[in-house]
């Protein structure tokens, strides 16, 4: 059976966290989307590690893990990272990359920097990690698969192809240097020799698992906001965040993805630019939930940079669910709210002088208030506790509010990095 694990907000909610504690129970973990743009944190008995390419199964011996064929592979960032991991003593782990997987090219992260530098002031706000000229090659048929890397006559006619022209946009629009053909090559022979022990017909191997009767996680990165024909376009990301694309970027059929578990935090965070109608406009409040958030303040785990916080947003979080299919809901973060008198929750969006609960296009997004409703604190610390009912009751009704605003059920509750904050819960709320 196959279980997604996918963002139903901006990204950063915890995904990995969830995974990693999922993956326990896994036999294979696969990344089916984006690249090393974002990163995924996670704590356990090795330490803190920030994972950007690697799937979150790789601390976990009995899993195999997966870069699947949706991937935007970084094969210097992905090699950096298993040594990292290595270097702190997780044993060496058991990894396959789709041989339908592209590469992320130098080239690539090269034209996402002349690309921002161009925009100047109204750029996207891209990590630069080359992941849109990337998607655009590869839907442009000039991107590079992992198996074109072993056929060498096909690669060097290929690579003159895609010198002439990169090059004449470099020359003439970006004015920097040209590429040449026989240096890409020798970075592709580089590439291959890596890895090499690792590439394989990844969806075949999850069929015949998947026969077999084993569990599959998909790992999702950021979230249905980030989605490019359902977030908030043009500020998204290149490739779909949508746990419907992990049968797509993983090589599955869709009907074998039987849970969706959509990951939600229990107030905002988003980064880069953009419409963010919960955004905590006060800096000072909106400081102090950042330096109290995720663990170890909202910052962002590849950039480093401050992350924009706000209050949790009902309209944005029901569509995002709804979007992503959620099956569960894992409830993340809550820990941190812990300081606040009340809470105040976003439950309906003012556009035009009109009240509306439906998520809208971007260019109405723009225009749309936060209706706030507030509700109590808890005025505690409740990571350790491991029932629900132990919960505070205030923090009980935060949860039970925005499930049923939400019509999606809570069934996981996250109340701290570590892999044991978890607490399960039965939801009256049916399940799809
Ligand atoms: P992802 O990309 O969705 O995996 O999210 P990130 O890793 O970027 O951000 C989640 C951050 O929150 C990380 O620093 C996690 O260690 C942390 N985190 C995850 N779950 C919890 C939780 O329940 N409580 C707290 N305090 N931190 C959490």
């Amino acid at each position: 059976m196959v279980k997604a694990i996918v963002g139903a907000n901006w990204g950063d909610e915890g995904k990995g966290k969830i995974t990693d504690t999922l993956a326990s129970e896994a036999d294979i973990v696969i990344r089916f989307q984006g690249g090393a743009n974002a990163g995924h944190t996670i704590k356990n008995e090795y330490g803190k590690f920030a994972l950007h390419t690697c799937p979150s199964g790789v601390f976990n011996q009995n899993v195999t893990n997966i870069i699947g064929n949706g991937v935007a592979l970084n094969i210097p960032v992905l090699m950096k990272e298993i040594d990292d991991i290595v270097g702190k003593g997780v044993p060496k782990p058991n990894l396959l990359i789709s041989d339908r997987a592209q590469i992320v090219m130098p080239y690539h992260v090269k034209f996402d920097e002349y690309e921002e530098e161009r925009l100047s002031g109204k750029a996207f706000g891209s990590t630069k990690s080359g992941i849109a000229p990337f998607y655009s090659d590869k839907y442009a048929k000039i991107g590079i698969q992992v198996q074109e890397l072993f056929d060498d006559d096909y690669l060097k006619e290929k690579l003159e192809n895609i010198c002439a022209l990169k090059n004449t946009m470099l020359v003439h629009l970006y004015k920097k240097e040209p590429l040449n053909p026989e240096e890409l090559y020798k970075t592709c022979v580089e590439y291959r020799e890596v890895i090499k022990p690792y590439v394989a017909d990844t969806a075949s191997f999850v069929d015949k698992a998947l026969k077999e009767g084993k569990t599959v996680l998909l790992e999702g990165q950021l979230g249905t906001m980030k989605d490019p024909d359902h977030g908030i376009y043009p500020m998204v990301t290149s490739s779909s965040t949508l746990a419907a694309y992990g049968a797509i970027g993983a090589g599955l059929p869709p009907y074998e993805i039987k849970q969706i578990i959509a990951v939600s935090k229990a107030y905002s965070s988003a980064v880069g630019a953009g419409a963010f109608v919960s955004e905590i406009l006060d800096p000072d409040k909106a400081e102090e939930l950042r330096k109290r958030g995720g663990d170890g303040g909202e910052y962002g785990a590849t950039t480093g940079r401050p992350r924009r916080v706000g209050w949790y947003d009902v309209v944005a979080s029901r569509y995002g669910c709804r979007l992503q299919g959620a099956t569960d809901v894992a409830f993340t973060v809550l820990d941190v709210l812990g300081y606040l008198d009340e809470i105040p929750v976003c439950v309906s969006y003012e556009i035009d002088g009109e009240i509306t609960d439906d998520f809208p296009t971007s260019r109405l997004l723009e225009k749309a208030k936060p209706v706030i409703e507030k509700l109590p604190g808890w005025k505690c610390d409740i990571r350790g506790i491991r029932k629900y009912e132990e919960l505070p009751q205030n923090c009980r009704k935060y949860i039970e509010f925005i499930e049923e605003k939400l019509g999606f059920p809570i069934t996981m509750v996250s109340n701290g990095p570590a892999r044991e904050d978890i607490i399960y819960r039965e939801s009256n709320i049916k399940r799809n």
